[in-house]
This record gives C-alpha cells, structure tokens and sequence, in this order.
C-alpha cells in the first residue's frame, strides 16, 4: 500500500465509520488483511452458526479457511447438494458474512445479486451481518456508488460466476435483461432498523472488486 493512499484511506474511515454509526451499524478499521481476520475472528463466537453469499474479500482475508476449519457451524454452500436448504438455513444464522459492490464516503451500503440470497440475507434473517468491505470499494456519494457497483462490480461478478451476459464479452454493463443477469435486485443499506445488526470491517488494502 502506497503511503499516501494509506494515509487518505485512514482520514477517508474516519468519515465512513462515522457515516455508519450515524445508520445504526457500528464499524472498525483494519490497516491490512491480518488485521481484519483477527478482528472478523474477534467479532464471531467460536460456536456460531455462520453463512455467507459469495464474498470474495472474506476469502481474501482468510476468514472463509478459518470458518470452514475452526470451531464454528459453517454452511458451505459450495457442498450442500440442496442449495435452497442452504439458503433457508443462512435466513437463520447466527451472522451471515458479506462484502459490499461500494460504499459511500457517508456509510450507505449498496449491493447487487442475482439469486438475491445475499441481498436478502443482508436485509433480514441472520441475527447479525458482518461485511468486510476494502478501501477500495469507497464512493463519494450514492450516484458515484451505484455506477461503481453497476459498472466494475457487476461485470466482473459476471465474468466471475461464468454467465453468458453482454458485459462478460464486453467488459461494460449495457443494463441487459439477458436470462442470465446478475443484476436482478439492487440493495441500497442506509439504516439498519435493528442496533448493531449490522457491523462493517473497513480495511486498508485494495479487496474483492
Ligand atoms: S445488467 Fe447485464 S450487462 Fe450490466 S452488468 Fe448486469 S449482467 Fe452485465
């Protein structure tokens, strides 16, 4: 990490953690992946029952090798043979683990899904979501936010899970109605009606995409 960008990007959490706390969610920073394991790790009781939707930063940092071979009730999507069974067992978890398509300099959460497992899951179900969410994904405001989620975040998503959309062909998003769109439901998070339900991991290191 560059010293200046590290730099900004302490300032720049200040703002973001205060923006959250101001929704009703609490939030921390972590200056390096390390970091942000140890305090995921620290926020989750050995014992909890955890799920999550593809989340690549939590793969990033570690936290998924740790969920599936610590002491936790893990549901690993990837070996259920019943995704819909998996899928209604994460609605009641104990914390369901997310990353975020972009964030606002002002805490307002914004996410993208096909299936929509996720976005639901983050809007209600699991007693608790955590989101691991990099520097990188920070937006000036709500327009800037969107355009990152629909114009980075969604194609490369696409190119990700191997669908055939017009973006994975053309690296941009032409706002398609293709059969295989991930872009299907747009969750905008600015308050989480229920306190602390809601807790951020905002770390210093370019994350996910
Ligand atoms: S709307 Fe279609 S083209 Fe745009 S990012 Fe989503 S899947 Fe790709």
């Amino acid at each position: 990490m560059n010293e200046n960008i590290g730099k900004r990007n302490r300032l720049l959490a200040e703002k973001v953690i205060k923006g959250l706390e101001s929704r009703n969610m609490t939030a921390e920073f972590a200056e390096n992946r390390e970091e942000a394991l140890k305090k995921a790790l620290a926020f989750i009781p050995e014992g909890s029952v955890v799920g999550m939707g593809g989340c690549m930063s939590a793969h990033e940092i570690g936290l998924v090798e740790e969920l599936k071979n610590k002491n936790y009730n893990f549901i690993d999507r990837d070996k259920e043979t019943d995704k819909r069974t998996a899928m209604l067992k994460t609605y009641d978890a104990d914390f369901f683990i997310s990353s975020a398509n972009a964030i606002t300099e002002d805490g307002v959460i914004i996410n993208i899904d096909g299936n929509s497992n996720r976005v639901s899951a983050i809007a209600q179900g699991p007693k608790k979501v955590l989101f691991i969410i990099g520097m990188n994904k920070v937006c000036c405001d709500s327009d800037a936010a969107m355009k990152r989620a629909r114009s980075v975040a969604a194609p490369i998503n696409a190119q990700r899970v191997g669908v055939a959309t017009p973006c994975v062909e053309t690296g941009s998003c032409i706002d398609c109605k293709s059969p295989d769109t991930i872009c299907c439901q747009f969750l905008i998070t600015r308050f989480s009606r229920h306190k602390d339900r809601i807790h951020v991991i905002l770390v210093n290191e370019d994350l996910g995409f």
